[in-house]
């Protein structure tokens, strides 16, 4: 069995639905022997308040200053890097950019989760079926071709917004596979949701976990497509037990090859 080196997703109680002391993540970390670790809380947007699900701007110093000493504290026993989890919007692109030029951040990764229009929130699953699954898989594979993230959280998310896999499902899965081997990014094997809910049934038919959905990783080991692991902790006690056997079902049951070791020393991004 292939041992995971890293982890790049995982979250900081200033999101409002994460808990527990940064410190204790990475001591989990070191704890599972990872080699990489990144934080990448759902990215804090200037002058927006969405309680519960991103820290407020005045957070934002507070998450830098905290990462930054735990790296330098832990540095001889794993490689700490700075991030944020971020919703493609066009409005934001510039500020995403500025995060990683200003070397605030090591690294962004993609999770589209809702969009802001007029500084309202919209959750995709508050659209009708069709609207909802062509928004999020245009939003997402624009957000892929910015070059701004490091790779794509929970591309399936998109199975919890229905309960069927039919034509128009698939045709956003091979959208966004075709979009990632494009644009070359890899697509996150996400650990969160079948850590926390198990699987579930779709269509009242057959059962799945809701991500990582099955069919889509069939389709996804049929492509080029890069494929990593992403733990999504909201606990510490996540670091550590992460939900191994999921990927290890998802490897067996699809044949897709996970990247096991990823180190994002040298290149965090295509536009650095
Ligand atoms: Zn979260
Ligand atoms: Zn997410």
């Amino acid at each position: 069995m292939n041992k995971i080196q890293y982890c790049y997703h995982s979250h900081t109680y200033r999101c409002g639905h994460a808990i527990g002391e940064d410190e204790d993540y990475i001591k989990k970390a070191i704890e599972f022997g990872l080699k990489n670790y990144g934080v990448s809380d759902h990215v804090i947007l200037p002058n927006i308040i969405q309680e519960g699900m991103r820290g407020p701007c005045t957070l934002l110093n507070n998450y830098l200053d905290s990462i930054k000493k735990l790296k330098e504290k832990y540095q001889k026993q794993i490689n700490i890097y700075t991030g944020f989890e971020c919703e493609y919007m066009p409005q934001y692109v510039e500020y995403y950019h500025s995060l990683l030029k200003e070397k605030k951040v090591d690294y962004l990764i993609l999770g589209q989760h809702c969009y802001f229009k007029d500084n309202q929130v919209v959750w995709y699953h508050h659209l009708d079926r069709t609207t909802c699954l062509t928004q999020y898989t245009n939003h997402l594979i624009k957000g892929m071709s910015t070059g701004l993230f490091l790779y794509v959280a929970h591309p399936d998310l998109f199975m919890g917004f229905t309960d069927k896999w039919d034509d128009l499902t698939k045709e956003c899965a091979q959208k966004i596979i075709d979009a990632a081997v494009k644009y070359d990014i890899p697509l996150e094997i996400n650990l969160a949701h079948a850590r926390v809910y198990g699987m579930r049934e779709f269509a009242g038919v057959f059962t799945y976990y809701q991500y990582p959905f099955t069919p889509f990783w069939d389709m996804v080991a049929k492509s080029k497509a890069k494929v990593v692991i992403g733990f999504d902790a909201h606990r510490p006690i996540d670091v550590l037990y992460p939900g191994v056997e999921v990927v290890d079902y998802i490897v067996k049951a699809t044949g897709v090859k996970p990247i096991y070791d990823l180190s994002i020393k040298d290149k965090k991004n295509k536009i650095l």
